[in-house]
């Protein structure tokens, strides 16, 4: 079945089963009739991510989202909020077995699985993504370094799921153990729920052998993207529709623009159809040389929707704040910070790097200003760690 066919299909169903959807559909004057396809669901108005809580409390549990009976679940996850996410009693509900298959995980692997099994959903996606390729999976969880070293080098661990920082957390304690990168096991890794800086996947490959992947989802509508081994931008995954909408009006923008992931899961469990998830992309025009031409690709989490903030008239994205750092090699994180002196706003870089070269931070300041369209007031190198991966743009401006 084409996905014109599969989205009328799932409109048709959702109008019958999600009393949810049904009224988003009413509100906004539409029949099912009139989504014929994917160019039609521009029409119907988007599920934003912070109204979940909010329908789930009106008509507990599911918020009238589920298109079938709470009994027939496999399990049901608590994020904050608190916001219920279901899993379906489907194999692989999630769809995270094509990240995991494009990142050379297969039959004869042996994978900790460091994400977290409570509550959150992020342990199971992972889990049912790598049975259902017939991979080995210990679930070790968050937390214990050192014991999950030993268990890495014990039981001969080929492959890792998990976030960036923990697994360098684990090799600085493989590196403390006396592992060194020839004998260490580890040698793929599925990373996901922090970004990547260039400078640490560089750190995984060439220091210790280490192929990393990423992974993009959410858990409420699981696999969104994944890498291919071209590592340039994410393949959109199977069984969804991806649109890049502005966040302000929902509408679809020009190809390679950012805006907001709006995504609807082509599920029958949960059809979550026009659900805006909050996260800021773009699509990346050109096909990628891996030949999987059917799957778009994404450039990769750039910000939340609201992640900027507005100096002297302009808008500094955080995006922006990302792609400057991804132009120096030497960066290792960035951060700009907006403070207030009287009545005028002052913008600080800071920054930790390797390898400095005399000239380097006058280049940056320079590029960020022409970048900004602002005069960049100072720039500090910090040593390293105190900046963290993800916060790149701080504002300390106090209005009272
Ligand atoms: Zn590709």
């Amino acid at each position: 079945m084409d996905v014109d066919a599969r989205v009328k299909e799932l409109v048709e169903l959702a109008w019958k089963k999600s009393p949810a959807f049904r009224r988003r559909m009413e509100e906004a004057g539409l029949t099912p009739h009139q989504i014929r396809g994917v160019d039609n669901l521009v029409l119907v108005p988007v599920l934003k991510k912070e109204e979940l809580a909010h329908l789930q409390a009106q008509a507990p549990p599911f918020g009238g989202l589920l298109a079938v009976d709470v009994k027939e679940l496999a399990r049901i996850f608590v994020s904050p909020g608190p916001i219920f996410d279901p899993q379906g009693a489907v194999k692989d509900y999630w769809r995270r077995a094509q990240a995991l298959e494009a990142a050379g995980f297969g039959p004869g692997d042996l994978v900790v699985n460091t994400f977290s099994y409570h509550l959150t959903p992020a342990g199971f996606m992972y889990d049912e993504g790598l049975r259902s390729l017939g991979v080995v999976v210990v679930p070790t969880g968050v937390g214990n370094r050192e014991f999950q070293v030993e268990i890495i080098t014990r039981l001969g661990i080929t492959g890792f799921v998990g976030t960036p920082s923990f697994l360098a957390a684990l090799l600085e304690v493989a590196r403390e153990k006396g592992h060194g990168p020839g004998a260490f096991p580890l040698k793929k890794a599925l990373l996901s729920a922090e970004p990547l800086p260039p400078s640490l996947r560089r750190m995984f490959q060439e220091e210790w052998g280490i192929d990393t992947y990423q992974c993009y989802g959410t858990a409420d509508v699981g696999t969104i993207g994944f890498e291919c081994f071209c590592k340039e931008g994410l393949h959109v995954a199977r069984d969804m529709v991806v649109q890049i909408c502005d966040p302000a009006t929902g509408k679809p923008l020009p190809p390679g623009e950012v805006g907001e992931v709006v995504v609807t899961l082509l599920s029958h469990v949960c059809p979550l159809i026009r659900f805006a998830t909050g996260d800021l992309s773009r699509f990346l025009e050109e096909p990628c040389p891996c030949g999987r031409w059917a799957a778009p690709r994404l450039a990769g989490f750039l910000g939340r929707v609201g992640d900027a903030v507005k100096v002297r008239g302009l808008f500094i994205h955080g995006h922006q704040v990302r792609a400057l750092a991804g132009e120096f090699p030497w960066i290792k994180a960035l951060r700009v910070v907006v403070e207030r002196e009287g009545v005028r706003d002052t913008l600080a870089l800071l920054v930790e790097g390797e390898g400095v070269a005399p000239g380097d931070l006058e280049t940056l300041q320079r590029r960020a200003g022409d970048l900004f369209r602002l005069r960049i007031d100072t720039i500090e190198l910090l040593e390293p760690g105190r900046l963290g991966q993800g916060k790149v743009l701080e504002d300390r401006r106090r209005w009272d």
